[in-house]
């Protein structure tokens, strides 16, 4: 979807109800600084939501290859940006992938897009963890899958919550990486900071 041209339905009642939001923050919607605001705001949260629209299921179903290989696939450092569902405010940072093939394989830049879809809805981190291992694991069935993400909450630290600085990091894991070796093989490769 290309954010600029294609909007979801109600994106004019949408508008409306920021530029009351606007009014009841105590601020005058038609001053002209914010003339155009909340239509911005409603294109704007339309594009942080358009996971929605999407399925991650379908985005990896279709792009299935066999392939014998069956070391662990690693996919690090994917950003992402989503909303904390409890207020509305970006929480950031980066996910780190990885499965061990079972007769398929996906396109890496797959593995990122689905991060991406989850990403762009209303979310808890823990959640969003667990969906993205669930979606791989449906669909590639592979051996085993680790995800892992590290971000910073915007909700916690404007409001003055958390220490400024501080990462919260969360992971889900299944078959294969059961096996703490496995886990530690994985987590060592996305703590090197070699560069290529
Ligand atoms: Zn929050």
């Amino acid at each position: 979807m290309n954010p600029e041209t294609e909007y979801r339905e109600g994106l004019d009642e949408l508008a409306s109800h920021y530029k009351e939001i606007l009014s009841l923050l105590g601020e005058d919607p038609d001053r002209e600084g914010l003339l155009k605001t909340p239509m911005r705001v409603a294109k704007a949260m339309q594009v942080l939501t358009r996971g929605y629209t999407m399925d991650a299921h379908q985005v990896l179903r279709q792009a299935l290859f066999k392939e014998d290989y069956s070391q662990m696939v690693i996919v690090k450092d994917i950003d992402f940006f989503s909303l904390c569902e409890h207020h509305m405010i970006p929480f950031y940072g980066k996910a780190h992938v990885a499965y061990i093939p079972n007769g398929y394989i996906t396109g890496l830049s797959k593995i990122a897009r689905v991060v991406d879809i989850f990403s762009h809805r209303l979310q808890v981190q823990e959640r969003m963890t667990l969906q993205i291992r669930q979606c791989i694991e449906e669909t590639l069935h592979p051996l085993g899958v680790m995800v892992v993400i590290e971000a910073r909450h915007m909700c916690m630290q404007m409001r003055g919550v958390e220490k400024q600085n501080s990462i919260t990091t969360t992971s889900e894991f299944s078959g294969a990486f059961n096996q703490a070796k496995t886990r530690q093989e994985f987590m060592n490769l996305i703590h090197n900071n070699t560069t290529i």
